[in-house]
């Protein structure tokens, strides 16, 4: 039940059983993994793995996504600065933000801060929000967006061809990417008609100069036929699972060269 999840949660937070995974994002141009997307888990007091469809919405209608996205934050800039990701050829990782943290007012300044206390160049952050944080808090969403994104941080449209799709909000949002969902992908090898949405998006999108993400590609038939679309960035199970920090860098470091500089443990 929900008391049993927030206590999950509650624990979660208090003995720092929050863990980050990591996965690939690829290429298709320059045919390497050149991003990651952070996706965070919470243990129970057994070591098990709890995913966030179990937790999420439990987290954001008592308020305390607010700290555990800030603890996922802090662990993404000290894996980065830790593990020197572009010497993995990574440039950058995509974090997730809630409804709830895009409609905080402190959310961009606790930003700000922690990777300052990181040294963290901001292009090394993408930030991904949904179409749902505009309807629930645009202005509020606009300043910290405005704020992170005159730092140097980035941002994505997470979801799309979930819920309203309103083109009309990818016009609004100061985003560079669009991330479309595995529902819309799924449409499209199952839907002849779902081509034509999915097609018709991609080139208003491709027309904005924004990059497209596909996500949840699971076969190598799904991965062709977005290379030969055109879609810039390929993101599922095809390529891998989300991963451990350690299996991650592992994962990449056996994929593709590093560059020269030399990585030490
Ligand atoms: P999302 O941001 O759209 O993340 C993509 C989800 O799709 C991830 O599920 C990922 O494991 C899954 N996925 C990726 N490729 C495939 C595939 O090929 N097949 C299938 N079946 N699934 C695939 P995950 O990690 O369970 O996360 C679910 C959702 O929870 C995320 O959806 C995001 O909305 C939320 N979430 C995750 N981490 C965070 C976080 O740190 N903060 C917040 N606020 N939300 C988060
Ligand atoms: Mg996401
Ligand atoms: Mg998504």
């Amino acid at each position: 039940g929900e008391k049993e999840v927030e206590q999950l949660i509650i624990n979660a937070i208090e003995n720092d059983w929050v863990e980050v995974y990591y996965q690939p994002i690829y290429s298709t141009e320059e045919r390497r993994f050149t991003a990651a997307e952070a996706l965070m888990r919470i243990k129970d007091e057994n070591g098990k793995i709890i995913p966030p469809g179990i937790f999420i919405d439990v987290a954001e209608n008592n308020g305390m996504i607010l700290r555990l996205g800030e603890m996922v934050f802090e662990k993404v800039c000290r894996f980065i600065r830790e593990n020197q990701i572009r010497q993995y050829g990574l440039q950058y990782i995509e974090v997730n933000l809630s409804v709830i943290q895009c409609a905080y007012e402190q959310l961009a300044d606790d930003y700000i801060r922690i990777m300052e206390e990181n040294s963290l160049s901001p292009d090394l952050i993408n930030l991904e929000i949904t179409e749902s944080a505009s309807v629930s808090a645009k202005k509020t969403l606009l300043e910290n967006m405005q704020s992170l994104m005159s730092y140097g941080v980035r941002f994505s449209l997470d979801d799309f061809g979930t819920g309203q799709s309103n083109l009309n909000y990818i016009v609004d949002m100061p985003v560079d990417i669009v991330k479309f969902d595995r529902s819309m992908i799924n449409a499209y090898f199952e839907n002849g008609k779902a081509k034509y949405v999915m097609d018709a998006a991609m080139h208003m999108i491709h027309g904005m100069d924004l990059e497209i993400v596909s996500e949840g590609i699971e076969t190598k038939e799904q991965y062709q036929t977005m290379e030969d679309l055109g879609i810039s960035y390929i993101q599922g199970f095809y390529f891998s699972k989300p991963l451990p920090e350690q299996e991650f860098l592992a994962f990449i470091a056996g994929t593709q060269p590093r560059s020269a500089v030399s990585v030490s443990r």
